[in-house]
């Protein structure tokens, strides 16, 4: 990662992208990460990830549009080659609506009916 990269020090998924932590990552770009949920909602729950650190998806949308077209293309990626002929992806933003770490990223969940509205 480049050196005046936005990385926050006491941030779970910021260690997890510099290998402090490890994960089981399933893809990697050199600006986005891809590794399994430790909780799994669903037989496939994959969660990607800005290799820099932004709060939320959002801020990842105001300061680097096109990076969230890459997190997006790597999910169908990812779920074309686990075989997934449909699929859900979630960001949960603030946390009201159930972010619990705030760096931002999307849940790939796969291998199951969904229902809709969600809860
Ligand atoms: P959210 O609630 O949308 O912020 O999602 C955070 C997700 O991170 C949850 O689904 C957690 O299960 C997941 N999670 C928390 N710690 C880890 C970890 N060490 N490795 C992988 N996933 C994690
Ligand atoms: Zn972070």
């Amino acid at each position: 990662m480049a050196e005046n990269a936005k990385v926050d020090a006491n941030c779970l998924f910021c260690k997890i992208v510099s290998g402090q932590i490890p994960a089981a990552f399933v893809k990697k770009s050199d600006r986005v990460t891809a590794f399994n949920d430790i909780t799994p909602q669903a037989p496939t729950h994959i969660l990607l990830i800005p290799n820099q650190h932004f709060e939320n998806m959002a801020a990842v949308a105001k300061n680097d549009p096109s990076l969230v077209g890459e997190i997006i293309s790597m999910a169908d990626e990812i779920a074309i080659e686990n075989g997934l002929e449909s699929y859900r992806t979630n960001i949960n933003t603030g946390a009201g609506a159930g972010q619990s770490v705030f760096h931002a990223h999307l849940h790939l969940l796969g291998g199951r009916a969904f229902a809709w509205p969600p809860g």
